[in-house]
């Protein structure tokens, strides 16, 4: 299947020279997000999972089908000020803009094998920093899936020794 064809591009989305992967118009339609799902599921299903940790609010949308669809748990990364209970927080930078990323701290146990799952990988600030959180908290990154993978801006480059998985390559 062709993702491309559903995922819009909308031009200077926030700012200016930013060319922005809109998915919204992919999730719409149940046959082709469940087909990302199932064909990221596949990629990753060899590797073990204890549970899977995404980022507010479009790691959600993706991380939490497939941990559902691989029977594991999952983990919301959040903006700061939203979790209930005790955090740890970390500042991160996006392709455009800054942020702070919290996670509870008992969220994960020591030793758990955690895959990090996003819409999209662009210069790889987000996953960064939530790679930093999981790690402080004691879990084992065993990889990174996204729907979009930005090649133009390397941010798997930022992730050495760890095994990163993308859908659409632009
Ligand atoms: P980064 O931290 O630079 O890898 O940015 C990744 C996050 O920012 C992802 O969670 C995306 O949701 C969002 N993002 C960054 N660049 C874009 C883009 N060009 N189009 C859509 N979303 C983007």
């Amino acid at each position: 299947m062709n993702f491309k064809e559903y995922i819009r591009v909308i031009p200077d989305f926030p700012q200016p020279g930013i060319r922005f992967k809109d998915i919204t118009t992919l999730l719409q339609n149940g046959p082709v997000y469940k087909e990302a799902i199932d064909q990221l599921k596949e990629l990753i299903k060899e590797k073990q999972i204890d549970v899977i940790a995404g980022p507010e609010a479009r790691g959600f949308v993706i991380g939490a089908p497939l941990a559902y669809s691989l029977g594991v748990g999952f983990i919301p990364i959040r903006k700061s000020g939203k979790l209930p209970g005790e955090t740890i927080e970390a500042d991160y930078a996006l392709e455009y803009g800054k942020d702070k990323l919290a996670m509870h701290k008992d969220a994960i146990k020591p030793g758990q094998k955690v895959l990090i799952a996003d819409d999209l990988l662009a210069t790889g600030g987000t996953i960064q920093t939530s790679i930093d959180l999981i790690k402080q908290l004691g879990g084992d990154i065993v990889g990174a899936a996204f729907l979009i993978e930005l090649n133009y801006l390397d941010g798997r480059s930022k992730f050495d020794g760890i095994d990163v998985v993308s859908l659409v390559q632009y």
